[in-house]
């Protein structure tokens, strides 16, 4: 959803998205996540000249795969965010000066022409939201890569087979008369 910035009155305008809009389903689904139903977003849009500011919020629940155990899980978004658009000169390909950065504007993006693409922003707002790794729970004890089993539902006998295994060749290096061991 394309916004054009000079339909922006003075008092900002607000924007309350849900998975019911298709766009936002659309955006959802082409990054790659599955989403419940009661993810909705809400942005009140600023313009001052050529800046504009979206501040808002973003709750949902997604669904996505463990890192560790390899199921799928929910993982709840709560996050909110500052998002401020510049208008990018191309003269010389210098932003004019009187834009000034300041920490504030770190999560900053440059736009051309008079409109900006809604669907955008909501993207990389939806991943800056993603775990870098996910994990369905903090102690979650992933699965064995020796036979593939999920550890959350108990152990296998891997590790012990494998010490078993390293012992009995530690074993068989060792001379009866260096180690003192006699039959
Ligand atoms: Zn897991
Ligand atoms: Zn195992």
């Amino acid at each position: 959803m394309r916004i054009n910035i000079h339909e922006i009155p003075p008092s900002g305008k607000d924007y309350c998205l849900t998975k019911a809009d298709s766009w936002v389903a659309e955006v959802i689904n082409r990054a790659g996540f599955e989403c419940y139903d009661n993810f909705s977003s809400r942005i009140h849009v600023v313009r001052n000249r050529d800046n504009v500011v979206f501040s808002g919020t973003m709750n949902g629940g997604i669904k996505l795969i463990c890192s560790r155990c390899c199921e799928p899980y929910s993982f709840v978004i709560d996050r909110d965010f500052l998002s401020t658009y510049c208008r990018y000169y191309e003269r010389r390909g210098a932003i004019r000066e009187e834009v000034k950065l300041t920490k504030g504007d770190l999560d900053l993006t440059f736009f051309n022409g008079e409109e900006i693409d809604l669907a955008e922003l909501l993207n990389e707002q939806l991943q800056l939201a993603m775990p870098y790794r996910p994990v369905c729970r903090e102690d979650c004890k992933g699965i064995c890569s020796y036979c593939g089993k999920d550890l959350n539902f108990g152990d296998c006998n891997c590790e012990k087979r494998n010490w078993g295994l390293k012992l009995s060749s530690l074993l068989s290096n060792v001379t009866p008369g260096k180690a003192g061991i006699q039959d």
